[in-house]
């Protein structure tokens, strides 16, 4: 049987680092919140197959991404594709994508899923 997916604290950082580096945005500041229950901020939009969530502030480049490792066990998904997605939601607000709305919310969150998980492959390939 395969192992549960997990995440630690410091796994999630490191991996943060690697694609802050990668995706330009090394002047974002990050904070990072890996643990299962819903944040007070998210819990208007968070129901119980959520997996992660991003808060941002564009003008101060700052952001907090909640990851809930232990809620990816029932779906079989992996944590680490899910912190790259809500990291990629970070890159669109860098660039404004998000906050002009340019994109249906379903095509960004389809192509946040699939560059994720093709960014989760390339870590753990150490590429
Ligand atoms: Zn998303």
């Amino acid at each position: 049987m395969a192992k549960p997916p997990t995440l630690t604290r410091a796994e999630a950082r490191k991996a943060t680092r690697w694609f802050q580096k990668r995706l330009g945005i090394q002047d974002w500041t990050i904070k990072l919140d890996v643990q299962d229950d819903v944040p007070r901020w998210g819990r208007d939009d968070a129901d119980d197959g959520t997996l992660g969530m991003t808060m941002t502030c564009a003008p101060y480049k700052e952001a907090t991404i909640w990851i809930a490792p232990g809620r990816h066990a029932k779906g079989g998904d992996w944590p680490l594709a899910t912190l790259f997605h809500e990291l990629l939601h970070v890159v669109a607000h860098d660039t404004g994508v998000e906050s002009g709305e340019r994109l249906p919310t379903e095509a960004q969150e389809y192509v946040h899923n699939r560059i994720g998980d093709l960014l989760a492959a390339a870590y753990r390939k150490g590429l």
